[in-house]
């Protein structure tokens, strides 16, 4: 038997943390795996340095004004492509099978778009260009028939608990995602409002990059999630349901309507749920090993404090009304989170600008790229105001 083909992988996002577990992965998987490009968007010498490691000849690079300082790190010959338009040319490479998406915020929509309109499989990291535009992904995927890999460790958890299921979404009862719960989980309401963001940073179970690890703390990251999942399985918002598990070794489940409920289990690594994106639908050994169930003390679960943390509120709100809710859901978020890391607003302000903002937005259909931008761009502008000294 021959054994399937290299699959070559643009990876949007190179130098970040999603972005290092990915050139880890690729690192083992020589034999399955081989990149061809990389992106970021100012980190240059790291990105050097992963060109000179991994050998890829096309990097883009979004801060055009670092074009020639990068330049000078790389070997002759390296492509380098800038500014979005780069990112775009990057993501649509001739020799490209698959894009990884791990741009964090919405950097990443375009390129997206552009590699599912060039035929190229996509897995996704970024849960924010699902969120904004979860709807208008999923229809041009259809139309180009290309594949939807989720990176997200719950989403590919349940993308692994559904690969070879009969029945689609009819056979589904509820997806559960699961969360740590953050490391406020069990603080009393009236402390959150004196939480720095040195205590926001410090996430008991993930090492992930700073505006994801916020979201943590805040449930916007599960929010974020239960909205990814809702486009990802075709799965209506009401039956997406939020369990607190603060090992993280069960990364999600899916309930059938038989009353048999499948889980996916692994130690906190984001390697497995690359891997298995990357290299699906094959299984393949690379460096990864099993949780050990002897040594695992215990597993525990508890419902979240939806009461005490609004986010998951807010995300069933923005993805049961859907149209051009969900993108300003999303944008406020990302807006209110920056303003918190600088000491602007407080950490429950980051829950009362993404409600004023939903509040105050006059819901369109998220009928094209336009409507969506649009609605981005609105929620931005209302939630720097928002987020204003004294306003
Ligand atoms: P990081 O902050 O660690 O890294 C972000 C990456 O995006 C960096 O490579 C950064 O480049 C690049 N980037 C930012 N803006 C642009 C741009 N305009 N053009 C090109 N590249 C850009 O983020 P994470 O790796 O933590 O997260 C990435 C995405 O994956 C997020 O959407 C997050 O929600 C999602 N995700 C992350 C998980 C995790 O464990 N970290 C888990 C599940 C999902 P530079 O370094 O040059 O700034």
């Amino acid at each position: 038997m021959s054994s399937p083909r290299k699959r070559r992988v643009v990876l949007l996002g190179s130098t970040g943390s999603i972005g290092g577990s990915t050139l880890k992965v690729a690192d083992q998987l020589t034999k399955h795996i081989e990149l061809v490009g990389l992106a970021a968007a100012s980190n240059i010498v790291q990105l050097a340095k992963q060109v000179r490691d991994t050998g890829v000849r096309q990097v883009a690079l979004y801060d055009a004004s670092k074009e020639a300082a990068l330049r000078a790190l790389l070997p002759s010959g390296v492509r380098i492509h800038v500014g979005a338009e780069g990112l775009v040319h990057l993501a649509t490479l001739a020799e490209a099978d698959m894009v990884l998406v791990a741009i964090v915020g919405t950097a990443g929509l375009q390129p997206a778009l552009a590699a599912i309109e060039a035929g190229k499989d996509l897995a996704i990291a970024s849960k924010e260009i699902l969120v904004m535009a979860g709807e208008l992904i999923t229809a041009a995927a259809a139309r180009h028939g290309v594949k939807l890999l989720p990176v997200d460790s719950e989403h590919n958890a349940i993308f692994q608990c559904l690969d070879g299921q009969r029945g689609g979404a009819e056979a589904v009862a509820r997806l559960i995602l699961t969360a740590s719960g953050g490391p406020f989980r069990t603080m009393p309401k009236a402390d959150l409002a004196r939480v720095t963001p040195e205590q926001a940073l410090r996430h008991p179970t993930w090492e992930m990059g700073p505006k994801i690890t916020i979201d943590s703390a805040t449930l916007f990251n599960k929010g974020l999630e239960m909205i990814e999942a809702r486009w990802l399985f075709g799965i209506g918002m009401e039956r997406i349901d939020v369990l607190v598990h603060p090992q993280s070794i069960i990364h999600s489940m899916v309930e059938f309507r038989d009353g048999s409920l499948l889980a996916q289990l692994s130690r906190t690594d984001m390697c497995f749920p690359i891997q298995y994106a990357l290299t699906w639908p094959e299984r393949v050994a690379g460096g990864l090993q099993a949780p050990d169930f002897a040594t695992l003390a215990k597993l525990e679960f508890e419902a979240p404090r939806d009461d005490v943390f609004p986010a998951l509120g807010l995300a069933r709100r923005a993805g049961l009304c859907g149209g051009t809710l969900p993108a300003v859901f999303n944008a406020a978020n990302e807006v209110a989170v920056a303003a918190f890391r600088s000491g602007q607003l407080s950490f429950p302000g980051i829950w009362a600008c993404v409600a004023a903002a939903m509040d105050s937005h006059q819901v369109e259909p998220s009928s094209s790229l336009a409507t969506v931008l649009a609605a981005d761009h609105w929620a931005r502008q209302y939630a720097t105001t928002f987020c204003q000294p004294g306003a």
